[in-house]
C-alpha cells in the first residue's frame, strides 16, 4: 500500500521547507519532496544566499578601498574570485545541512525525487528512473520558478549567461551587459562593479527598478553613474551577435551599439509547472502561474500553492515562507490569517541598498489618498557620516486624513534592514506621528525614520 501522508509538499524552497516545519510543529504527517540533491531551492541554492554571500565580498572590498579615508593604510586590494566562491558554497551548505537538522527535528521526511501530481489526493516520485506512489489529505505545491529566456538572446552558458551560471562563473569578465534592471540584475551589476567590471545595465521601461518608487529609482541610477555603471533605460533590445571576443549589442530605434565579454539576461522569472500534472485535478492558472485564494488554496479541492510558482506578487523568498505558513495552517484547522500583500516588503542589495514597502508615492495618489511626503537624506544623519555612506534618504509616504503610513521608501547604507521597522509600522496602522513619536537611539540609521516622519509634517529637525 501507498505510504499515507496528511500534506506532501512539491518542493524545498523558502515556501516548502518553512512549510513542512510549521507542518511538522502543528502535528501533521508531512512529507518534502525535493528534485535537487539538496533542499533549500532557489534561495539557498541559486538567489538570496549564494548572491548576499559574493556580494558581501564585493562590499568589503570597497571598504577596503576606502580604509585610507579612515585612516588606515592599507595596499590595493586583490580579489581572489575562486575563494569568494568557495566561501559563498561553505555559507550555502552550512545552510542547507541546517534545514536536514530542522526537518529531522520536527518530523519532516525529506524525499529526493520529481513530485507530480497523480490525481486528487496522490503523488508520485520520480527518482533514478524509478516511481513511487504516495497517498495523502493535502498537496501543496512550492516548486518555484526558472529564469525567463528570450529569443533574441538565446542563453547558452558561456557568453550569454542567466543567473545560474554568473553565481558559478570563475573570472571576472572586463565588460559586462546587464540585460533587465529588476532586482536580480542591478545585484549582479552592483557586483561586478566592485569586482572591476565595467557594466552597462540596459532596460527597456524608462528607470531602473521600475517597480520601486521613482525617487529610489532616481538615487539608484545617480548612485550607479557614480561607480561607473552605465544606464541604458527606455532601450529595447533589437538584436544579440556573437564576437570572437563576447557579444556585440543592438537596440530598437538606435544607431548606438554595446559590446561586451558577457551578457547577463535578467529579464525575470517564470513559474515552473512543467510535468506538475496541474491538469490531472484541473488547477487553474493565470499566464502560467497557479491562482490562489487567501489561505493558498488552488481551485483544485485539497491542493494548495505557495510562493514563486502562485500568481501573486512580489516573488520573494519571505513571501513565499510566509504563504507556506499560512496553507499548513488553514490545512491543520490552525488559526491563520490571509497575507496583506500590500504590506510584504521589497529588498534589493546593490550598493546602496533599497528596502520598501506599501504604496508608492504615485501609487498612493493613484489610489486616491490625500497624500503627504517627508523625506530624509542621509547626508544630514550622524551615523552616516560616521560611516562615510551618506547616499540616499528615507522617504515616508502618508494619508493627511489619518496620518497613516502607506508606503515608506528607502535607499542607502542597510536599507534591507532599516525597512523592518516600516513593516511593523504598517502592519499595525501605524501614524506618522506615532513613528516620530517612538524615540530612536542616537547615533543610528534607524534615525532616519523619525527624521522622515517628522518631514512629512513639514518638521524635520536635523533637515
Ligand atoms: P524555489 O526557491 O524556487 O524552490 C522550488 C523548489 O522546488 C526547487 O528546489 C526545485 O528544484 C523544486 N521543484 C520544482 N519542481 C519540482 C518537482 N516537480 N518535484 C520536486 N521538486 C521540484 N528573494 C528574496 O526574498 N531576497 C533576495 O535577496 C533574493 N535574491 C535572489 C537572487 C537571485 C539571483 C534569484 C534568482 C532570486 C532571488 N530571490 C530573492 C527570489 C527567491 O529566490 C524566490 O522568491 C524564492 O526562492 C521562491 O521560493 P519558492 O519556495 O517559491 O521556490
Amino acid at each position: 500500500m501507498a505510504q499515507q501522508y496528511d500534506v506532501i509538499i512539491i518542493g524545498s524552497g523558502p515556501g516548502g521547507y518553512v512549510a513542512g516545519i510549521r507542518a511538522g510543529q502543528l502535528g501533521l504527517k508531512v512529507a518534502v519532496v525535493e528534485r535537487d540533491p539538496f533542499f533549500g531551492g532557489t534561495c539557498l541554492h541559486r538567489g538570496c544566499i549564494p548572491t548576499k554571500a559574493l556580494l558581501h565580498t564585493a562590499t568589503v572590498l570597497e571598504e577596503i578601498r576606502e580604509a585610507g579615508e579612515l585612516g588606515i593604510g592599507v595596499g590595493a586590494p586583490e580579489l581572489d574570485l575562486g575563494k569568494a566562491q568557495e566561501r559563498k558554497q561553505s555559507v550555502v551548505d552550512k545552510n542547507a545541512r541546517g534545514i536536514a537538522g530542522l526537518f529531522k527535528k520536527y518530523k519532516v521526511d525529506g524525499i529526493q525525487g520529481t513530485g507530480r501530481i497523480a490525481g486528487a489526493g496522490k503523488v508520485e516520485v520520480t527518482h533514478e528512473g524509478e516511481t513511487t506512489p504516495y497517498e495523502t489529505k493535502n498537496i501543496l505545491i512550492a516548486t518555484g520558478s526558472l529564469p525567463r529566456e528570450i529569443p533574441i538572446a538565446k542563453v547558452d552558458g558561456e557568453r550569454i549567461i542567466n543567473s545560474d551560471h554568473i553565481l558559478k562563473i570563475g573570472r571576472v569578465p572586463q565588460t559586462l551587459a546587464v540585460l533587465g534592471a529588476g532586482a536580480v540584475g542591478t545585484e549582479f551589476a552592483s557586483m561586478f562593479a566592485s569586482f572591476g567590471s565595467k557594466v552597462t545595465v540596459i532596460e527597456m521601461l524608462d528607470r531602473l527598478l521600475p517597480v520601486e518608487d521613482a525617487e529610489v529609482s532616481k538615487e539608484i541610477e545617480r548612485a550607479f553613474r557614480k561607480r561607473g555603471i552605465q544606464s541604458m533605460t527606455g532601450t529595447k533590445l533589437a538584436g544579440v551577435e556573437t564576437t570572437e571576443g563576447g557579444v556585440k549589442l543592438s537596440f530598437d530605434g538606435s544607431d548606438k551599439t554595446v559590446e561586451a565579454e558577457v551578457l547577463l539576461v535578467a529579464v525575470g522569472r517564470g513559474p515552473y509547472t512543467e510535468g506538475l500534472g496541474l491538469e490531472s485535478v484541473g488547477i487553474e492558472t493565470e499566464r502560467g502561474f497557479i491562482a490562489t485564494d487567501g489561505m493558498m488554496r488552488t481551485s483544485a479541492e485539497g491542493v494548495y500553492a505557495i510562493g514563486d510558482v502562485v500568481a501573486a506578487p512580489p516573488w520573494l523568498a519571505h513571501k513565499a515562507s510566509a504563504e507556506g505558513i499560512v496553507a499548513v495552517e488553514h490545512m491543520a484547522g490552525h488559526e491563520t490569517r490571509p497575507i496583506d500583500y500590500t504590506k510584504v516588503p521589497s529588498v534589493v542589495f546593490t550598493t546602496p541598498e533599497v528596502g520598501s514597502v506599501g504604496l508608492s508615492e504615485q501609487a498612493a495618489r493613484e489610489a486616491g489618498y490625500d497624500v503627504a511626503v517627508g523625506k530624509f537624506p542621509f547626508t544630514a544623519l550622524g551615523k552616516a557620516a560616521i560611516e562615510g555612506k551618506t547616499a540616499g534618504f528615507v522617504k515616508i509616504v502618508r494619508d493627511t486624513k489619518y496620518d497613516e503610513v502607506l508606503g515608506v521608501h528607502i535607499v542607502g547604507l542597510h536599507a534591507t534592514d532599516l525597512i523592518a521597522e516600516a513593516c511593523a509600522a504598517l502592519q499595525l496602522e501605524a501614524t506618522a506621528e506615532e513613528l516620530f513619536r517612538a524615540v530612536h537611539a542616537h547615533p543610528t540609521l534607524a534615525e532616519a525614520m523619525a527624521e522622515a516622519a517628522h518631514a512629512s509634517h513639514g518638521s524635520a529637525i536635523h533637515f
